[in-house]
């Protein structure tokens, strides 16, 4: 990244569920890599699906960031300042933007596949465009939308300290889901016109999310918005749990306050993950056992 250009990340948890360790493992990284870089760091909430969304899970998330000591510059400073200014719910017209966007730029077609068919269709849940060429029209409640990806187009991924990773979306994600059925926009949709808009250009996410950041970077280049190709990614290892499944809301993983982990704990596990084998106490503790092994 050019040294002239000011970091932004982000913080973008979704309130589905009681933070695990996972989550505070990569707040506790994106703030590290921004501070490294002297960048601005804003705390996002993804809420736009709010059928899981709890005022508590929002509480949770404000409690944890205080209980880390994690300093953010923007964002909302409790759940009332969050709800009234900065729910995404309060973005949908801009994100409706992003999704007329792509369909005037790229092949869409609605789907009318229930989620059993689906299962039914392929257990890996890879959708093999079923509804494509049905003339489907939209039915509210009924119906998805879906991109028709490109079959030959390449995708490159700037990952950091490493050499960027060329790939092809439709192999991964062949028609993602642009508005779901209840007629709100795909998180893709979401995630990408908020960090387009933010002007975010680190983004600090689990290797699960790998695909997700390549269809992003593909819907980003079908709006021709090239701000994206410049973005950093950093996709880190997930932590594992004791059953050494990866910690992900939908597979339960506790929350991290029922497991009693401490800070030192969560802050010495960042710093191994930089084979760093000290064990910080705080973040500043962290920032400065990085910043003495370089
Ligand atoms: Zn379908």
């Amino acid at each position: 990244m050019a040294s002239s250009q000011t970091i932004t990340s982000r913080l973008a948890p979704t309130p589905s569920g009681y933070l695990h360790m996972g989550n505070l493992y990569n707040f506790a990284l994106t703030w590290l890599h921004t501070r490294m870089g002297n960048g601005r760091l804003l705390l996002r909430i993804d809420d736009l699906d709010q059928t899981r969304v709890r005022d508590q899970y929002i509480d949770d998330i404000f409690h944890t960031l205080e209980w880390m000591g994690l300093e953010y510059e923007e964002g909302p400073s409790g759940t009332g300042d969050f709800k009234t200014q900065y729910s995404q719910t309060l973005r949908i017209d801009q994100y409706r933007e992003t999704v007329h966007l792509i369909r005037n730029n790229a092949e869409t077609f609605y789907c009318l596949c229930s989620r059993k068919e689906l299962e039914r269709l392929s257990p890996d849940r890879f959708y093999q465009g079923t509804c494509r060429y049905r003339k489907l029209t939209f039915d509210n409640g009924q119906t998805a939308l879906r991109l028709v990806t490109d079959e030959q187009s390449m995708i490159s991924i700037s990952e950091e300290n490493e050499e960027a990773q060329q790939q092809n979306i439709h192999q991964l994600m062949p028609f993602p889901v642009l508005v779901k059925k209840d007629n709100v926009p795909s998180y893709q949709v979401a995630s990408l016109t908020d960090d387009l808009n933010m002007k975010v250009n680190l983004l600090v996410r689990g290797k699960d999310l790998w695909t997700s950041s390549l269809a992003q970077a593909y819907l980003a280049r079908i709006i021709q918005l090239d701000p994206f190709e410049k973005v950093n990614f950093l996709h880190h290892d997930l932590i594992s749990g004791n059953d050494h499944l990866k910690l992900s809301k939908s597979q339960h993983a506790p929350s991290y306050r029922k497991t009693h982990a401490s800070k030192k704990y969560l802050f010495s596990m960042v710093a191994r993950s930089m084979n760093i084998m000290e064990q910080p106490e705080s973040l500043e503790n962290l920032l400065e056992a990085v910043k003495n092994s370089r």
